[in-house]
């Protein structure tokens, strides 16, 4: 067909089947702040599904920090980190993060998954073996098929599905990785990194956790390596600086050997744009925030620990609480619902959650008010449990 109508035609039929099932998307114009606020036609609304765990992107200091950069360097870095874009600030952020992660080295991308495409994909290869959680990040999960290495998937935390898949197909790669969310993004639970390390450690194979939503709120803020007091062997922390750091970019942190290697070889880093001054020395900022008040980091899962408790759920590991309605069109009803009190917690739908388990994905932060939580608890419990316990 010369007209070209095949394409629109080709993604009319996408958009009609995705429809029917309640998994089309659309953006919605949403402004923001301060704090937890959002409004939406005009609508003020409290956001209960935002990661700005510690409402830092509204942060006077951290707004400051941005505009200061960008009256000393201009609104843009102007090429890639390895031609002209490597700004003087990148320096200072990198060894911020390698200190809070406590890790010699640490390299800056521009995005947690940026990050994960070019580490995973820099590191193994044809040849060498991948185990991933099943409910890994989807940056995770396409890093892992950008490498081209074969790929195994474990039941979620499931460690003795994870042995076995070891015994049986290290031996099958030169190299192996292993990788996991450190606090999963859409449940809100912590993988055991500690029991992962040691079997990294027995079985030669390298372990990543991408701890996007772990630095800044878990760990007096330092992450899920260090959930218990002791530092887990890990030797590929990642993570990004959109959620709790409030800004934009990403992070690994990891020995200098490693940082180098990557410097070197990630072409997510090397072939694309430096992030613009304003975001690095946001990050800067904003990690300062972090490192110097650790009763701030302990506030969103204070929060999201008030909740889980009104409504009788076990505490929470992190400031994410899922309820899960399985039902994709339930779940837009419900969010829906919420909206009209004044509340935005979006639904969250398969491909982002495994078919059949369409959730609210409520997540706290350091500046909701007991009130707001206690509504939202209540209208939860006597309109959408309810509904969910009598299918
Ligand atoms: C959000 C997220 C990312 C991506 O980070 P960005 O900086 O937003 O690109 C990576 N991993 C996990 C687990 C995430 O939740």
């Amino acid at each position: 067909m010369a007209d070209g109508n095949s394409l629109d035609a080709f993604v009319k039929g996408k958009l009609d089947a995705l429809e029917k099932r309640a998994l089309r998307r659309v953006l919605v114009e949403t402004a923001r702040g301060p704090a937890a606020a959002a409004a939406r036609d005009g609508k003020r609304l409290v956001s209960f599904c935002c990661n700005d765990y510690l409402n830092l992107s509204q942060s006077d200091r951290v707004k400051e920090a941005a505009k200061a950069a960008i009256d000393a360097y201009g609104a843009g870095s102007g090429a890639s980190r390895h031609i002209t874009g490597n700004h003087p600030l990148y320096t200072e952020l990198e060894t911020r993060l390698a200190r809070l992660k406590e890790t010699e080295d640490c390299v800056v991308f521009g995005s947690g998954y940026l990050a994960n495409l070019g580490i995973i994909s820099a590191l193994v290869g044809v040849g060498d073996v991948i185990f991933a959680d099943e409910l890994s990040h989807s940056c995770l999960m396409m890093g892992a098929r950008l490498s081209y290495a074969k790929t195994h998937i474990f039941r979620h935390n499931d460690m003795a599905h994870l042995t076995a898949l070891l015994e049986e197909h290290r031996k099958d790669g030169r190299h192996a990785m292993i990788l996991t969310d450190g606090v999963f993004s859409m449940d809100g639970d912590l993988a055991p990194v500690q029991d992962m390390a040691a079997l990294a450690r027995r079985h030669d194979a390298w372990l990543m956790t991408d701890d996007a939503h772990g630095i800044g709120v878990v760990a007096d803020g330092k992450g899920s390596s260090f959930v218990g007091g002791a530092k887990a062997d890990v030797p590929l922390q990642m993570g990004t600086l959109s959620k709790a750091v409030g800004g934009y970019g990403g992070y690994l942190c990891a020995s200098r050997a490693v940082c180098d290697f990557i410097r070197t070889r990630a072409r997510t880093l090397i072939y694309t744009t430096g992030l613009p001054p304003a975001a690095v020395a946001a990050a800067i900022a904003a990690i300062d925030i972090i490192e110097s008040d650790k009763a701030l980091t302990r506030r969103p899962v204070e929060k999201a620990k008030r909740f889980t408790r009104a409504l009788n759920l076990p505490d929470p590991e992190s400031p994410i609480v899922p309820v899960l309605l399985d039902d994709a069109q339930v779940t837009l009803e419900a969010s829906k619902m919420l909206e009209a009190e004044g509340f935005l917690v979006t639904g969250i739908r398969p491909p982002t959650v495994p078919e059949g388990t369409a959730r609210l994905r409520i997540t706290f932060t350091a500046e909701h008010e007991d009130a707001d939580i206690d509504r939202l608890a209540a209208i939860i419990r006597e309109r959408i449990m309810p509904r969910k316990a009598a299918e």
